[in-house]
């Protein structure tokens, strides 16, 4: 481990602790070689393990929360389908976009550790990955690549953060990985204290609600997947 987090690359606030692995996906520095070599055995057994998405920022996290808070985008259930959010008081509405969408500065992937991944070879130009749970079960076209990562993820330092329903936590997501060892460097930053103190300095949508519930949104949403 070169350097330990700060506070700011754990909130995506900063981006010097990342590396450019393809165009548009950075990950850690510490992460890169793990990555590939996480794709060279994926390989090896007949896969073509890809990234659909690595390092995210504050900045795209906050777009894609306030589109969901704002109705500009679909805000899904637990089985991918819209919810009509227009009823919904604040602290429903922050549970609902909460299943699949990280309060901006409360994502894994500010983190340069993890990634979401799929099989490139099940999917082509006129058939893109989803990131959808069916994807990678019985004959979806990433569960082959799953099942073996199940088995051989752990061996290569990662892991599936969001494999269990937890109670009121994230919606089970089989596509996202992390790579442990940057992971826990990264959580041991990313405390209480790190998320109110950022969060009380923001303005954008559900902010004030989400400070109020912060402790319990922390341990939710944040403490009860560190690993
Ligand atoms: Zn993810």
């Amino acid at each position: 481990m070169t350097m330990p987090f700060t506070a700011l690359q754990v909130l995506g606030l900063c981006d010097s602790h990342l590396t450019q692995l393809y165009p548009n996906h950075s990950v850690h520095k510490d992460a890169a070689k793990a990555v590939f070599a996480l794709q060279k055995s994926a390989k090896a057994a007949g896969f073509d393990l890809r990234l659909a998405s690595a390092y995210r920022s504050f900045d795209r996290q906050l777009s894609i929360w306030c589109e969901k808070a704002n109705g500009q985008r679909a805000v899904l259930d637990v089985n991918s389908q819209p919810i009509d959010i227009s009823q919904l008081s604040a602290d429903k509405l922050i549970n609902a976009i909460c299943t699949f969408t990280a309060i901006p500065g409360a994502s894994r992937h500010h983190w340069g550790s993890d990634i979401d991944i799929y099989d490139a070879n099940g999917f082509d130009a006129n058939n893109r990955p989803q990131l959808i749970s069916s994807e990678y079960s019985g004959q979806g076209p990433s569960a082959a690549m799953f099942n073996w990562l199940l088995k051989n993820a752990e061996d290569l330092g990662f892991a599936f953060p969001y494999l269990e329903h937890k109670k009121n936590g994230i919606a089970v997501e089989p596509w996202h990985l992390s790579y442990l060892p940057v992971a826990r460097k990264a959580q041991q930053v990313l405390t209480l204290n790190c998320f109110k103190t950022h969060l009380a300095q923001q303005k954008f949508a559900l902010c004030d609600r989400l400070l109020q519930d912060a402790d319990t949104l922390y341990k939710n949403l944040v403490e009860q997947y560190y690993v």
